[in-house]
């Protein structure tokens, strides 16, 4: 069996554990002679599935009890219309902090159901840092306060939470969740696409506050409230069964390996062995600014491009992949969710060492 080091930003590689776990299954769950795929998601087996790949979540992110966790469909991007359609009923207005690409398309879509206000950009440096906010600025009744907590093409992280006071903070975590721990009760919302740390595409996780639900605008289309999810148990229609069954896989590996403490821990040493690098290369550069960087999302630049094309070439050739970075940043950039082992990473920077010594 040939596995490759993939170091796509999503979606991404899934830990092997998982994915002989669900080899297994794939043509009979347990005794039921089934698939979880062929299953109806209205069966006993399914609600086992759905409510253990829950109750796991909660366990590994120590969820309150007073939020709602969604399992619902559209990708992350769905949630940049559900976020102000649900939660801008008071007083029409939202702050948000523009990061980057997604936090962007998030605003474009806040501006068709409210009053936007962005705070702060990084736009001026290809967002190859996190702004600085001044409280002053902040919209004192915003219905929320909108930020992504990593921002997956230019590889930065906002490792503080601004004080928002009452006003509740959205966080697209679609590149961060799972990866370190989060104090989920200084959230309203937080949302992620499973396809980077949770799962295969198709399922995005909502982490919602019960008192932010119930509220939408009466132009919100049934599918698009929270409520109508929240109120059948992510079962108001079909939802997507066998992303939901793979990302519970996943919840129990993360619990397994100790949990997002662990995970963490093992986190900042694979990042480390990237940045430690990049500080001490004369060739390889990174392109964040070093408190803003990100665990998840690695941007990397030679000094020229035929050089990085080659780095890219002579990598896929050792069996290090997708690494290319984003178009609108160049060079590289190495994605390390949580289900790149510690080797990869360790035998990427020895390739990068080797590259740097013949090109030096
Ligand atoms: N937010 C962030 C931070 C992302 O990285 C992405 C996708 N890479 C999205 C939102 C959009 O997610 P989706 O493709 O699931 O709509």
């Amino acid at each position: 069996m040939k596995r490759v080091y993939n170091f796509s930003a999503g979606p991404s590689m899934l830990p092997l554990e998982v994915l002989e776990q669900a080899s297994k299954e794939m043509t009979s769950y347990g005794d039921t002679g089934m698939s979880v795929m062929e299953m109806s998601h209205r069966s006993k087996a399914y609600q086992e599935i759905i409510d253990t790949t829950e109750a796991t979540l909660r366990e590994i992110m120590a969820i309150p009890d007073n939020y709602k966790v969604l399992f619902l469909q559209g990708g992350a991007s769905t949630q940049f219309a559900m976020i102000p359609l649900n939660l801008m009923n008071g007083s029409n207005k939202a702050d948000f902090v523009n990061t980057g690409a997604w936090t962007k398309k998030a605003i474009a879509e806040a501006k068709k159901y409210g009053q936007v206000n962005v705070l702060a950009s990084s736009e001026d440096q290809t967002y190859n840092y996190i702004p600085k906010l001044d409280k002053s600025t902040f919209t004192p009744d915003a219905d929320y306060f909108y930020i992504a907590s990593n921002n997956t093409i230019y590889g930065t992280k906002m490792n503080a939470l601004p004080d928002t006071g009452d006003v509740p903070i959205v966080a697209d975590m679609s590149s961060n969740i799972l990866s370190e721990e989060m104090d989920v009760s200084k959230y309203g919302v937080i949302f992620a696409g499973a396809q980077k740390n949770m799962g295969p595409a198709g399922v995005t996780i909502v982490i919602i506050r019960e008192d932010l639900i119930g509220n939408a605008m009466d132009i919100t289309p049934t599918m698009l409230n929270y409520k109508t999810h929240a109120d059948k148990g992510s079962m108001f229609n079909t939802p997507p069964t066998y992303s939901i069954y793979i990302a519970g896989l996943v919840f129990k590996w993360i619990k397994d390996m100790g949990g997002v403490k662990a995970i963490q821990a093992r986190n900042e040493e694979k990042a480390s062995l990237l940045y430690d690098y990049f500080d001490s290369s004369k060739l390889f550069k990174g392109t964040v600014v070093k408190e803003d960087r990100s665990l998840m999302n690695i941007p990397f630049v030679l000094p020229t491009d035929e050089l990085n094309a080659k780095f890219i070439a002579e990598a896929a050739k050792r069996d290090f992949v997708n690494l290319k970075g984003h178009r609108s940043v160049g060079g590289m950039r190495a994605s390390i969710y949580n289900a790149m082992p510690v080797e990869g990473v360790k035998k990427l920077v020895e390739f990068m060492k080797e590259f740097e010594a013949e090109h030096a």
